[in-house]
């Protein structure tokens, strides 16, 4: 059952067709993990602890920085120099004080990633390198968990839902690591928190059971257009490292 407060804070959104209290209680027993919590993740993180996710666990390595500031906005600048994962965490626990959130000050690496996923129900992969993507779709897809993977580049964006098992995987469509991705990108803060609001939609979407999750199909966002499509992925790839014998069986 949902409490006064919960019923209270969430009475605008219970309304949602297809959500009601069943929806809220399952975002409410949701731990989700937010890894990069940048211009794309920090938002993106937001929006789920709006909607009610009950834990959030975010992971983002390294300090705030003056370059940082044009789209982190769960940071200020009289934080420069301070944990960014700490920063967000202040900042979410300051919106919502009853929301449990576990900060790890480091990224993904193949020390941390099965540790991470096994504290995660769903995955939200904000991370610009694909190193980390890889290890985060490698884990979850090892642990049969669902993945958001979302990623942006200058005024085009795309979200990718991968549920193991059942769509294809992210090494299934980047068997290797595109030779043209850097780690400086251009970036305005307006592109990277609508890419992550579509990422946290399909989230919140495939945790409560509503609309229709765009399972198997790339969602390219053009902000320079301001077109969004959708674009169907070729069916999972039975020779896929990571998810081959999951599609074999
Ligand atoms: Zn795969």
């Amino acid at each position: 059952m949902l409490s006064d407060t919960d019923r209270a804070t969430y009475e605008w959104q219970l309304d949602v067709p297809g959500l009601g209290e069943d929806g809220q209680l399952k975002l409410g027993a949701t731990t989700a993990l937010v890894s990069r919590v940048g211009g794309l993740g920090g938002p993106l993180a937001m929006s789920l602890v709006a909607a009610g996710v009950g834990r959030i666990v975010l992971v983002h390595g390294g300090e705030l920085q003056e370059s940082d500031l044009n789209r982190q906005t769960l940071m200020s600048r009289d934080w420069l120099g301070r944990s960014r994962v700490e920063c967000a965490a202040e900042t979410i626990a300051r919106f919502k004080p009853e929301i449990e959130v576990v900060a790890v000050n480091e990224n993904f690496n193949d020390g941390n990633a099965a540790e991470l996923v096994e504290m995660a129900d769903i995955v939200f992969d904000c991370a610009p390198l694909f190193e980390e993507r890889f290890l985060m779709n490698r884990e979850c897809v090892k642990s049969g968990k669902p993945m958001i993977d979302s990623a942006m580049y200058s005024l085009q964006g795309q979200v990718m839902v991968i549920v193991p098992g059942k769509t294809p995987c992210l090494s299934c469509i980047y068997p290797e690591v595109p030779g043209h991705w850097r780690r400086r990108f251009p970036v305005i803060g307006a592109v990277s928190s609508m890419v992550a609001q579509v990422g946290a939609l399909e989230g919140i979407k495939l945790i409560c059971g509503i609309g229709e999750v765009s399972l198997g199909d790339l969602i390219m966002i053009d902000a320079g257009r301001m077109e969004l499509e959708k674009v169907k992925l070729s069916p999972r790839d039975h020779d896929c490292d990571v998810c081959g014998e999951l599609a074999r069986r």
